[in-house]
C-alpha cells in the first residue's frame, strides 16, 4: 500500500511539474508576441482621501488578454517578463499608456488627476530609465508631479544604484512610492536613504486585522507622520477598514471597498462621479 501511494505520490509530482515548466515555456513563448499583437491593457484602480472623500488617483495594472487561456494575472506573467527581459519594452508600453490616460483624464476635467505605475526591478536597473521617463513625460505632456512611481522594497540591493536613479527620478520631479511595505527587507534602512514620498502599507496587515496587524499599521502611519512623508493604505475592503484608518489620521486608501481595477471606460464612468475641476 505504502509502495502504491509513493508511486502515485510520484506520478502526481512529476506530472505538476512538467506541467508547469511547459505551462511556463507557453507563456513565456506567447508573451513575446504579446505586445505587437495588442493583448495587454491596463486597468486603473481609484486612490482615494478618505478624510475629503476625494479620488486623487489611478493605479495602472496591467491585464493580459491571452487568446487561449483568458485573463493572466500579472502576478502569473510579470516574473517570466522579468527573466526574459521583455518586462523592458512591456514596461515602456505601460508608462506610455498610462501617462497618456491620465493627461486625456486631466483635460477631461480631472485637473489634478494623478497616476501611480509599478516599477519592476530589471526596469528599476536600466540605465536608461530616467531617459524614457524624461521622453515619455515629454511626449505625454503629463507633468512629473501627476506620475508616481510604484517601487517595491526588494529593488534596493545595489544601494549606489539606488540612489542614483531615484535622485534622477526625484529631479524629474516624478513622485516615488513604496509599495507593499512592510513586506520585504530592511524597510527602515530604505527610509533612512532614499528620496521616498510614500509608504503603501500591504494590504496583508489589514486583510489580517489582528490585533497585531492593527499596531503594525498603526505604527507605520506613526512613522510616516514623524518622517514627514505621505502613507496610503492597500487592501482596503470595508467600512470598518476606512473607519480604522480615519481614526490613525492615514488619509489616503486604495481598495474594493471604493472599487476594484478598472477597465478604461468604467474607469473614466467613475472619474465623472468624482470629478475635481481646479
Ligand atoms: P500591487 O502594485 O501591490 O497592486 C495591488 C494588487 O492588489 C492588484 O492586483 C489589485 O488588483 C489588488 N487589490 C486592490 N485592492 C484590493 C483589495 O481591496 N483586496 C485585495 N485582496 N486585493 C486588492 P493585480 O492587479 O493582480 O496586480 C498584482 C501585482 O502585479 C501588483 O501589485 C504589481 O506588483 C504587479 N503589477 C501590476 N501591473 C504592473 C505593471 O504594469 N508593471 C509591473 N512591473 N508590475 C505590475
Ligand atoms: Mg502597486
Ligand atoms: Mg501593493
Ligand atoms: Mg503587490
Amino acid at each position: 500500500l505504502a509502495k502504491d501511494k509513493g508511486k502515485s505520490n510520484f506520478q502526481f509530482y512529476t506530472k505538476g511539474l512538467s506541467y508547469s515548466v511547459a505551462y511556463k515555456v507557453k507563456l513565456e513563448s506567447d508573451l513575446r508576441k504579446a505586445l505587437e499583437q495588442e493583448q495587454f491593457t491596463l486597468h486603473y484602480q481609484p486612490q482615494m482621501n478618505i478624510l475629503t472623500g476625494q479620488l486623487v488617483g489611478m493605479e495602472a495594472l496591467i491585464r493580459w488578454q491571452h487568446p487561449e487561456l483568458g485573463t493572466i494575472s500579472p502576478e502569473q506573467f510579470i516574473p517570466i517578463a522579468e527573466e526574459t527581459g521583455l518586462i523592458v519594452r512591456i514596461g515602456e508600453w505601460v508608462f506610455q499608456t498610462a501617462c497618456r490616460q491620465a493627461m486625456e483624464w486631466q483635460r477631461a476635467g480631472h485637473s489634478d488627476l494623478s497616476m501611480a505605475v509599478n516599477l519592476s526591478l530589471r526596469q528599476f536597473m536600466q540605465s536608461n530609465l530616467v531617459q524614457m521617463l524624461t521622453d515619455i513625460l515629454q511626449s505625454t505632456g503629463l507633468s512629473a508631479k501627476h506620475l508616481q512611481l510604484e517601487i517595491s522594497e526588494s529593488m534596493a540591493m545595489d544601494a549606489n544604484h539606488t540612489l542614483r536613479t531615484l535622485n534622477g527620478i526625484k529631479g524629474l520631479g516624478v513622485n516615488v512610492s513604496m509599495d507593499d511595505f512592510g513586506t520585504g527587507y530592511s524597510s527602515l534602512s530604505y527610509l533612512s536613504q532614499f528620496p521616498i514620498d510614500k509608504l503603501k502599507i500591504d494590504q496583508s496587515f489589514l486583510s489580517n486585522g489582528s490585533p497585531r496587524n492593527k499596531a503594525i499599521v498603526k505604527t507605520i502611519i506613526d512613522m510616516a507622520n514623524n518622517l514627514e512623508i505621505a502613507v496610503m493604505a492597500e487592501g482596503v475592503e470595508s467600512q470598518s477598514h476606512v473607519d480604522f484608518l480615519k481614526g490613525l489620521t492615514c488619509h489616503e486608501a486604495q481598495g474594493y471597498y471604493f472599487s476594484e481595477p478598472l477597465a478604461t471606460v468604467e474607469a473614466e464612468a467613475f472619474i465623472q462621479r468624482y470629478k475635481k475641476v481646479m
